[in-house]
C-alpha cells in the first residue's frame, strides 16, 4: 500500500511521488481550503497538504499519495526529522475512522496508567512505547546472536509442568482429563534445562517466559522473560563469562558502548560493606566495622555482636534535628533498636548523646575509623549482626541512592552465596537458591551439621547486579547422587519426598550426567534499565498492573459453570473481610 514510510521522508526524495500509510497525528487547518495533516507511522510523521474537505480527524487511518516538495521557506521544522519536506497534491484515502482517543498521545501531564492499560493498543502508538518495545527487540535479538556465537543452542521448554523448585508460589491450571490434578506453569525451565544436560544438549538456552504468584512491584510481573542459559563441561567462571558477553552485546547493540567490566564480589563482602546481596556500588556510603572499636566498651548500646556506620558527609550541617529523628524512626521500623548518631565538630570532636557514655579513646578512635571530617554525621546501628547489615544496608540507599536509570551502568557478579538463607521454626534450613545448588566443595563436609552451623556452608551460587537491582542467579548443580541426597537431608526432604518431587531429575542422573552449570536473568529489567524506565511495565507491551489484573482484558475473569464442572472443580464463596 505505500512506497514509504512517513518518519524517513527528506530532501533527497524531493520531486518524487509517494504514498505513505498511517494515523492522522495532528491537523491544522491552512486556509485556501488546505489543511495540514501529520501523517504517523512507526519510524515518525511526516506534513501532508491536503483539501480541507477531506474527514480526516485525530488517529483517522489514512493512506495519502502526493509529491513530496520542500517546504516554502522560513517554514521548515529543525526539531523534525522530516521538517525540510511535505507531500503536497495529495490524494487521500480514509482506510479507517477513528473515535476520539480516550486520552492525548502527546498529553504533557501523566495519563493514569490504568486508562493508559485498558486503552494499550492506543498507548503503544506513542513514541515512549514505540521506542521501549523496539530497544527491547533490540536487546532479545543481540541475545540470540551472541548465545548462538558462544555455540549455545535453542530448546524450547514446556509450560504445562508440575510443580518447580524456585520457592515463590506455583500457577496450576487444572486438568480436564485427569480431573482433580493440575499442572503448574514454569517459574522456570530449571528441571528442563538440566535435563538438556543430560541429553547431550551441551549448551542451551532460550528467551523464557517465567512465571510466579508473588506481590508485584515496580520491578516484578506475574510473568516475566529470562535469558535461560545451562551448560556443561562448564563451571561457574565459563558461565559468568558467557552470560556478560551476552549482556554486554545487548548493551553494545542498543546504546553503541561496551559497559566497564563487572565488579565481582563475594556474598560476604557485599553484606559487610552494602547491607544487602544487591550492592548498589554507584555511590559510597559503605558500611564501616566498628565492632572491635567498642570492644571492651562501658557504653551498654555497643555491647552488642556488632556495631556498624555509615559516614554521611556533610550531613552533620545538612541533615537538621528532625531530619535525623525521621531516619531514626526509618532504622526502627527496619528493626534496629534505635540509630546512635554523632555531629564532627570543627575541631573533630564528636557531638551526640551518646559521647558521656564513651571512653575518651573510643570518641578519639571513632572519627579516624569512618574517614570523618568536620561537618559530617556519623550513624551508627549496634545490634545482631544480620540486624545491622540489613538497617544500615536500608538506611544507605535511603541516604543516597539515585534512580536506577542514572549515573551509568554499573554490573557487579556477587559470588559464593551460601547454601541456606535461614533457618525456620522447626530448625531447618531454607534453600537461598533452589535444592540443586552444588555446596563450595570445601564446604560438602559441614552438610551433616545442624541449625545454626548450616547457615555457614557457601555454594557455588553467583548472582548479576545491575545498579542495585538483581539481574539474575545461577550455579553450579549438583550431578552426584550423593551430594544430592545430603542436600536434601539438611532441607528435611526425605527420600520419599524427594522420589515424588523430583523423582524424574534424580531418575535422569542415574543415566549419566555431565557436571553442569547455568544462569538466567531478567530481560524486562535489562531493557527497562536501558530504556530510562524505572517501571518494567514500562518496557512491556501488555503487562498486569499492580494488583494482578489486565484492564484490557479484564483477566482474571471467572469461568462458567459449565467449565467448572467440566474440570471437576468447585469455586468456594471468597472469606469474608476482616
Ligand atoms: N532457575 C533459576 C532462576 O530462575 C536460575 C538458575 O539457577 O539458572 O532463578
Amino acid at each position: 500500500m505505500r512506497t514509504d514510510y512517513c518518519g524517513e521522508l527528506r530532501a533527497d526524495d524531493i520531486g518524487r511521488e509517494v504514498s505513505v500509510c498511517g494515523w492522522v497525528d495532528r491537523r491544522r487547518e491552512h486556509g485556501e481550503h488546505l489543511a495540514f495533516i501529520d501523517l504517523r507511522d512507526r519510524t515518525g510523521v511526516v506534513q501532508c497538504v491536503v483539501d480541507e474537505r477531506h474527514d480526516l480527524r485525530s488517529e483517522y487511518v489514512a493512506r495519502v499519495t502526493g509529491t513530496v516538495r520542500a517546504r516554502p521557506d522560513g517554514t521548515a521544522n529543525p526539531t523534525l526529522a522530516t521538517g525540510e519536506v511535505e507531500v503536497g497534491d495529495c490524494q487521500v484515502e480514509v482506510l479507517s475512522a477513528a473515535e476520539p482517543p480516550p486520552f492525548p498521545l502527546h498529553s504533557r501531564t501523566e495519563v493514569d496508567e490504568n486508562v493508559r492499560l485498558r486503552y494499550r493498543y492506543v498507548d503503544l502508538r506513542g513514541e515512549r512505547l514505540q521506542r521501549n518495545l523496539s530497544l527491547r527487540a533490540a536487546v532479545n535479538s543481540a541475545i540470540r546472536r551472541s548465545m548462538e556465537a558462544q555455540r549455545f543452542t535453542e530448546v524450547e521448554t514446556p509450560m504445562l509442568v508440575a510443580s518447580t523448585p524456585e520457592g515463590a508460589r506455583d500457577f496450576v491450571v487444572p486438568s480436564r482429563l485427569h480431573p482433580g490434578r493440575f499442572y503448574a506453569l514454569p517459574q522456570s525451565p530449571q528441571i528442563f534445562k538440566q535435563l538438556c544436560m543430560v541429553g547431550g544438549i551441551d549448551r542451551y538456552y532460550q528467551i523464557a517466559r517465567c512465571l510466579r504468584d508473588e506481590d508485584l512491584r515496580a520491578d516484578r510481573q506475574f510473568e516475566f522473560m529470562q535469558l535461560d542459559a545451562e551448560a556443561s563441561f562448564a563451571g561457574q567462571h565459563d558461565v559468568m563469562a558467557f552470560i556478560t558477553e551476552a549482556v554486554f552485546a545487548a548493551v553494545e547493540a542498543t546504546t553503541g558502548n561496551r559497559p566497564a567490566d563487572p565488579i565481582t564480589m563475594s556474598w560476604t563482602d557485599a553484606m559487610e560493606r552494602y547491607g544487602t546481596d544487591k550492592p548498589d556500588v554507584r555511590f559510597g556510603l559503605e558500611l564501616v566495622e566498628l565492632t572491635g572499636l567498642f570492644e571492651g566498651t562501658e557504653a551498654k548500646v555497643f555491647q552488642v555482636e556488632c556495631v556498624k556506620g555509615i559516614n554521611c558527609k556533610g550531613g552533620g550541617g545538612s541533615l537538621g534535628r528532625n531530619a535525623v529523628d525521621e531516619l531514626t524512626r526509618k532504622c526502627r521500623q527496619w528493626g534496629a533498636k534505635g540509630l546512635a548518631w554523632f555531629r564532627v565538630g570543627g575541631n573533630g570532636a564528636l557531638d551526640g548523646a551518646l559521647t558521656k557514655f564513651m571512653s575518651d579513646a573510643e570518641q578519639a578512635a571513632l572519627g579516624p575509623a569512618m574517614g570523618a571530617e568536620p561537618g559530617d554525621l556519623l550513624l551508627l546501628v549496634a545490634d545482631r549482626r544480620q540486624t545491622v547489615r540489613d538497617v544500615l544496608g536500608l538506611l544507605r540507599l535511603e541516604l543516597g541512592r539515585p534512580p536506577v536509570t542514572e549515573g551509568g551502568l554499573h554490573f557487579v557478579w556477587v559470588t559464593d552465596f551460601p547454601l541456606f538463607e535461614s533457618i525456620d521454626d522447626q530448625g531447618r534450613p531454607i534453600s537461598a537458591h533452589h535444592p540443586f545448588t552444588m555446596p563450595h566443595p570445601e564446604d560438602v563436609g559441614l552438610l551433616d551439621g545442624a541449625g545454626e552451623e548450616l547457615l555457614a556452608v557457601r555454594s557455588q551460587a553467583y548472582d548479576m547486579v545491575l545498579n542495585g537491582w538483581e539481574l539474575g542467579s545461577g550455579s553450579v548443580r549438583i550431578h552426584r547422587p550423593d551430594i544430592q541426597r545430603a542436600v536434601f537431608r539438611a532441607l528435611g526432604i526425605g527420600d520419599d519426598e524427594a522420589e515424588e518431587r523430583f523423582g524424574f531429575l534424580l531418575d535422569a542422573f542415574r543415566y549419566g550426567a555431565p557436571p553442569h552449570a547455568g544462569f538466567a536473568f531478567g530481560i524486562d529489567r535489562l531493557v527497562a534499565i536501558l530504556a530510562g524506565e524505572e517501571n518494567i511495565r514500562e518496557v512491556i507491551a501488555f503487562p498486569k498492573t499492580q494488583s494482578g489484573a489486565d484492564p484490557l482484558s479484564n483477566s482474571p475473569t471467572p469461568i462458567s459453570d459449565r467449565h467448572l464442572d467440566e474440570l471437576g472443580l468447585h469455586v468456594l464463596p471468597p472469606p469474608a473481610a476482616g
